[in-house]
């Protein structure tokens, strides 16, 4: 047996004592269990990591099971894409795929049972009358006046529930337990409610569908789930969770709860997705700038960084809000091991190199990654005009600016030494257009033979073979760490950043990256991490910013600023 590090997390050293006292027989049953009305997003991952973990850590195994008892909202679209993120995360959960609709049978059963024992009445109040008489947390509940209804009486009124004779929110089906319990959860919770709504995959079957309290627990147990890992917000819910499985006397699993993952400049209840979705905020679930798994997918973020990043954020009993950059630095970690790192230019200026003949080009070697020798070298055609970024020259250079400026000499990148001696300026504007340049064709490869130094090196691509692109920058969704930081009366919506998304048009890439395929990834030197997007043809070629290279751009801001 391998040897697991039980104070990785206090989830796995609770799995580790029963393991360790038999209690479930050394068996290890996890779930995740989404309700299809969304799409996945990055607190999912965390529970979706914790639960498959576990399961891989201790030779057991993990369902997938979607908690679709509420006919209202959910869709096969939703079942769909929570498949594929599972999926991509690298988690696989075999047979083990299940439909808690698939049990409404038998939690009918279950609920037919509790009436049989006493245990559940049907209870004629609405739900405005339900909330008064459940009391608050210093005042006990009243009985309903239904409370004490015969079995015989609530089976006949239950049975007819079922056949579909009354009327939506006429009746409900009650746990019979302890209107003055502390626990609110425990004053006698509704089981089941009156909803005439098709469901996905029961159709029109059913005219009743059971409460998650009722349905959660009691399709763990049917599953013979052995540990039911959930946020903290059921931590209340968990003497309920417990008096149902044993009242009806079936298979009793383990609820334990941890708490949710909150990011900073982020909202990740699905509900809010949805609005930002369906209100046109962002361009749909897979927005890049979305918190979604498929957001994170198409803004190029690998499954490795995903995971890496539930891994070292841990699993902590107390809720508390993780810091977005931590995701960032998982997925930089990452990508700088294993995205090859090219020459683009965003915001190009045209560099004519008058010394260098027309129509003459050349190829120069440029090592793929130099943290991994592996991945090789690639040769990019260097020829007269060449882009740079304008950041990289000013006309009249602050202290420590180091790049170009008039008179001055630097590297192009694996290349050559350059001068600039002419600025072109637009007569009408007075814009920077063009610079005037030499090179020194004994510096090939980006060294002096004379053991000449220059400070600055700019990375530059060849305008003659420039693949031309279109190339989104994204920055946070929120302008506020915490979303919900608004004056009185505000909506979340008010904290929304107009400038997360940037389009910038006519970026010039180096020639190597024509062929680039919708999700590959590269580092353009200098900027930052960039994958092509779904929406890119070789045609229209479409790159996100994956993230930034937080230095780089840290200096040139610096740099910007004192200019
Ligand atoms: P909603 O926001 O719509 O109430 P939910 O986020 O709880 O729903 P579910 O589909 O019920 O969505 O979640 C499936 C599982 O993922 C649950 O076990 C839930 O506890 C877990 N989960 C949801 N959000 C987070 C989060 N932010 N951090 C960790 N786990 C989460
Ligand atoms: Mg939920």
């Amino acid at each position: 047996m391998t040897q697991i590090d039980t104070s990785a997390d206090f989830v796995r050293g609770m799995v580790a004592d029963d393991n360790k006292s038999g209690r479930f027989d050394g068996r290890v049953i996890t779930r995740f269990p989404p309700e299809p009305n969304g799409y996945l997003h990055i607190g999912h991952a965390k529970s979706i990591c914790l639960n498959f973990g576990i399961a891989e850590d201790f030779g057991g195994v993990c369902h997938l099971r979607f908690d679709d008892t509420n006919p209202t909202r959910e869709e096969v679209e939703f079942v769909e894409s929570i498949q594929e993120d599972v999926r991509w995360l690298g988690w696989d959960w075999g047979d083990n795929l299940f439909y808690a609709s698939d049990y409404f049978e038998q939690i009918y059963q279950y609920a037919i049972r509790l009436i049989e024992k006493g245990s559940a009445y049907v209870c004629d109040l609405n739900a405005d009358e339900i909330r008064e008489y459940r009391g608050t947390l210093t005042e006990p509940g009243k009985p309903s006046p239904y409370r004490d209804r015969s079995v015989a009486e609530n089976m006949d009124l239950f049975q007819r529930m079922r056949q579909g004779e009354f009327d939506e929110g006429s009746h409900v089906l009650r746990a019979k337990i302890d209107m003055a319990s502390p626990n609110l959860n425990m004053r006698d919770p509704v089981l089941y409610r009156i909803l005439k709504e098709s469901h996905h995959r029961t159709g029109d079957e059913w005219p009743i569908y059971p409460t998650y309290d009722f349905a959660h627990g009691q399709s763990d147990s049917i599953e013979r789930i052995t540990h039911s890992v959930c946020t903290l917000e059921f931590e209340n819910h968990r003497p309920l969770y417990d008096w149902l499985q044993d009242e009806l006397e079936i298979y009793h699993s383990q609820q334990i709860e941890f708490a949710r993952l909150n990011l900073t400049y982020t909202v990740m209840s699905k509900r809010r997705l949805m609005e930002l979705v369906e209100s046109g905020y962002v361009n749909g679930w897979d927005d890049p700038r979305m918190p979604t798994i498929s957001g994170l997918r198409r803004r190029g973020y690998t499954p490795e960084a995903v995971r890496e990043f539930c891994d070292r954020i841990g699993v902590a009993r107390r809720d508390n809000t993780v810091e977005i950059s931590q995701l960032e630095h998982a997925l930089r970690d990452d990508l700088n091991k294993r995205a090859p790192r090219v020459m683009a230019v965003l915001d190009p200026l045209k560099v004519v190199i008058e010394n260098y003949p027309e129509g003459q080009s050349e190829e120069i070697t440029s090592v793929n990654n130099p943290e991994d020798n592996t991945m090789g070298e690639r040769s990019i055609p260097f020829s007269r005009v060449v882009y740079i970024e304008k950041d990289d020259f000013r006309e009249e250079p602050p202290p420590k600016f180091y790049r170009l400026s008039p008179g001055r000499e630097v590297r192009l990148k694996d290349a050559y030494y350059i001068t600039c001696n002419e600025v072109v300026k637009d007569e009408a504007t007075g814009e920077i257009i063009e610079l005037r340049c030499t090179y020194d064709p004994e510096t090939k490869g980006g060294t002096s033979a004379d053991g000449r130094k220059v400070r600055g090196t700019s990375h530059w691509v060849s305008a003659e073979h420039a693949v031309e692109a279109e190339v989104r920058v994204y920055d946070h969704l929120f302008m506020k760490e915490d979303p919900d930081d608004l004056p009185e009366g505000g909506d979340f919506k008010d904290n929304l950043n107009p400038e997360s998304l940037k389009v910038l048009k006519g970026c010039k890439l180096e020639q190597s990256l024509k062929d680039a395929r919708p999700g590959e990834r590269f580092q353009f030197l200098r900027t930052g991490y960039f994958s092509v997007d779904p929406d890119s043809t070789p045609r229209n070629p479409v790159f996100n910013r994956t993230v930034a290279l937080r230095d780089t751009w840290g200096r040139m801001d610096r740099a910007r600023g004192q200019g």
